[in-house]
Formats: C-alpha cells, structure tokens, sequence
C-alpha cells in the first residue's frame, strides 16, 4: 500500500495540482520559481488545459487590474476581501504586472484600470505558461479527473486543490461548503418596448435592488433579454446569494441619471423647463444627456410623451425626478449565457489557514483559486484572486518543506 507522504520518504517533495485552469498553472509555476527541486505534476480533467483563460475577456484576457478606483476592497471582492487584503502584502496586483511583464507578457492599462496582455490576445498569457510548465518540467495529465484529493496525498507530499467553481462539480471534500451560488450574470426583464432599445448604453446609471443596500454604478446596457454591462454584472455579484434566495425574480430600480441627489435632479429638470417653456415639447429636451430613444421610452412610461415643457406642472416634475432617479423593473430571471460567469461559495475561509492557503482539517491539503469562497466583480478581480492565492499555496508549501 501507497505511504502517506511517500514522494518525501523518498527524498522528493512532490505536489499534485488538481485542476489546470489559472491557479493551478500559476501555483505550479510559483512552486518551481521557489524551489527547483519540486516535482509538480498538474491534473486536468478535460483535454484541454487553461480554458477559461483562452475565453477570458473576449479572449483577450483581463488579467488584472490598478485598483485605484478601489477604495474599498470589498467593492471588488464581495466575498474574500479581508483574505485578500492580507495576501495583498506577500502578492499584490503590482507583483502580478511585474510578473507578467518579467515572464515575456508586455502589458496595458486602459482607461477604465483593466489591464490586459499588450498582444490582445489570452493566447500570450497561455504561451506564457506554457512556456514556463516545459522551462521546469511540470507534468501536465489531462483527461484525469481527480474525484478525492485527499487520496491524493498517499502519493504526494503535498496536494493543491485549484479546480474552478465548485457549483457542478463533485469533488470529495472533507470540509463542509459554503453553499455555491452563479455571480456575474445578467438580468432577464420581461419588457418588449424596453427590449427595443438594445444597444443603448447609459455611462452613468446607478442600479439597485429596492428593500435592500444592495446597489451599484457604472456603464447599463440594454439589451433584447433586458440589462447588461458592469452596473448590472456588478449589482448581479453584490446580490448573488439575495438573488438566488428569491430564484432570480425580483424588482429591480434603475437611476438613469448617476446623479443620487434627488434635489439635484429637480433643478435640473426645473432649469429645462424654465429655459425652453415656450417653444418645446418635453420629447425634444435631453436631461443628463439622455439618448432621445431612452428619454421618449422613460415619458410614454409615465404618459408625459408630446407633452409642451409650458404644461409640466409641479406634479409632473414629481413624477419625471422619480422616473429617472427610480425607475422600477422586474427582474424575471438571470440570464444563463454569454456572461463573465463565476462561483458564489465554495471552500470556507475559515476552514483554512489565512496564509498558507493549506486546510486546517487536512494537513498538506491546500486550495488557491475560485474554488474557494472569494469572488470578484467583472475587471481582472478574478484573475489576481486566483493569480494571489496560488502564490500564497505555493509559498506556504515551500515554507512548511524548508522549514
Ligand atoms: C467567459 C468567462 C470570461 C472570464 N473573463 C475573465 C477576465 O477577463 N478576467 C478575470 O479576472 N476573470 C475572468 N473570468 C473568471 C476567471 O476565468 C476565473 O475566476 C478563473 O479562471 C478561476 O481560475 P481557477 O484556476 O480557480 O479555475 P478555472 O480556471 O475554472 O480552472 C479549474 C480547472 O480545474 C479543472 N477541474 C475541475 N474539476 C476537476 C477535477 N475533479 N479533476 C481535475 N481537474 C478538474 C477544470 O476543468 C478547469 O480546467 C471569466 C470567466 C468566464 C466564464
């Protein structure tokens, strides 16, 4: 029978990698970069390794992040932020451009702080890879699902458990989960004259789930099914356990105006009114600088549409401050494709060690990456999670062996 620990009985330190997505790949290259003695061998249990790289950001991999509109970390990581703010200190998204940047993948930061490989292309960061896996001699065994990591560590010094979003898997763990929920997703709205006015973007809108703090800004795009873009992948991200406790229907409010002041918004319609009372009907005025299609749809919606500006009394300033500042939908469910989709849930963080990443249940077992219960807004959040809990594995395995 199999020992435990055999690889080190033998004289070899010897890690098992479950999964060859991000943080597989990157904790097995840390490993090697920290002690070259290490044998790494990656399981996969597709035929194809790194997935969900190549997909990424329209296939052009959102890498990482500045984080300098992160004032807060939990805004990007509402699930994980106090874990993640620790490893900060030993691999921060700084360290992640330098590493990149280091290992041949030239970088860029565009305006909105997402940073993405020079090449626009998912392809640099999977040669990167590769390219360090055969540097090293990483043994990569796809085709092999692993159905019990533990089981693992009767061959293997050490075992990383990097396999994705636990939400279909069947993995045995000993640890009891933190229930797996989808984040990131897009709302389903059952309106056809808001269907009509696909492809417009709002710059500014301001979303929220009424009866709740739940709440987000940014870019809204409507589409055929109902709403996209960041504001509403975000608000889907800070309400993925809300939203899947009320099986994704929902009322839904949106602020086309960004402005939350609501007094602000009156003035402003106020000072339209005041400045073009005589001439104008209401339909050809444009608040916050509204899309005419949007503004036309938001005033048929309260039956203000041909109206002269001269008429709108006091009531019906009321009513165009609260169709813009709060206007109501109904989310009727997620939309199930076409989104930056990551696992709410996964492996507690209080079942491991908030260092080393290893289980505080299993010795030598350890997880990086979404299988554990950390998640990120849209951004390259989720890749500098998976990317800063695989380096923290990596060093708490290579600490634990010097040691
Ligand atoms: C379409 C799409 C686009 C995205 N774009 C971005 C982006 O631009 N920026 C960003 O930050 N995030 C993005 N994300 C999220 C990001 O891809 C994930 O957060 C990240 O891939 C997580 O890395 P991981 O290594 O933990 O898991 P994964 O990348 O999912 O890798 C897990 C691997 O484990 C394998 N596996 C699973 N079970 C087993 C088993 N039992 N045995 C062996 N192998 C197993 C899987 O096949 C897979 O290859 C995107 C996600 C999607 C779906």
């Amino acid at each position: 029978m199999s020992s435990p620990f055999k690889g080190e009985r033998e004289g070899h330190h010897t890690v098992a990698i479950v999964g060859g997505g991000a943080a597989g790949f990157f904790c097995a290259i840390r490993l090697k970069e920290l002690c070259r003695q290490t044998e790494v061998t990656i399981f996969e249990k597709s035929r194809k390794v790194l997935a969900k790289v190549a997909i990424s950001g329209g296939g052009r991999c959102n890498c990482t992040n500045t984080f300098t509109q992160i004032t807060d970390l939990s805004q990007a990581y509402p699930r994980g932020a106090t874990l993640i703010k620790r490893l900060f200190k030993q691999f921060s998204p700084q360290d992640t451009f330098r590493w990149f940047e280091e290992h041949g993948v030239p970088l860029v930061i565009q305006e909105d702080q997402c940073i993405f490989p020079k090449a626009q292309d998912s392809r640099a960061v999977i040669d990167c890879f590769m390219n360090e896996v055969r540097k090293y001699g990483i043994r990569i065994e796809t085709g092999c699902r692993i159905e019990d990591p533990v089981e693992l560590l009767k061959e293997f010094t050490d075992v990383v458990v990097t396999v994705g979003g636990l939400q279909h898997t069947s993995l045995h763990l000993t640890t009891p989960l933190v229930e797996c929920v989808p984040s990131l997703f897009t709302f389903n709205i059952d309106d056809t004259r808001l269907h009509q006015l696909m492809g417009i973007v709002v710059e500014n809108a301001v979303t929220s789930i009424p009866g709740t703090k739940l709440k987000a800004e940014g870019p809204l795009l409507i589409t055929h099914w109902g709403m996209s873009g960041p504001s509403i992948l975000k608000l889907s991200s800070y309400a993925a356990r809300h939203l899947a406790e009320k099986d994704y229907k929902s009322p839904l409010a949106v602020n086309w105006t960004g402005e939350t002041n609501a007094d602000k918004v009156r003035e402003h319609i106020i000072n339209i009114i005041e400045s073009n009372a005589k001439t104008r009907l209401i339909d050809n005025v444009r608040p916050f600088g509204l899309n005419t299609r949007l503004w036309n749809y938001l005033l048929q919606k309260i039956g203000l549409g041909g109206k002269p500006l001269g008429d709108i009394g006091k009531k019906n300033v009321n009513r165009l401050v609260e169709v813009l500042t709060n206007d109501q939908y109904t989310i009727s469910s997620r939309c199930q494709y076409k989104d930056e989709f990551v696992t709410c849930g996964g492996v507690p963080l209080d079942s491991i060690d908030k260092h080393t990443m290893e289980s505080l249940h299993t010795p030598h077992l350890y997880f990086a990456g979404e299988v554990l219960d950390i998640d990120g807004i849209t951004g390259g959040f989720n890749f500098q999670a998976a990317w800063t809990t695989a380096d923290a594995a990596a060093r708490g395995i290579i600490r634990q062996v010097s040691a």
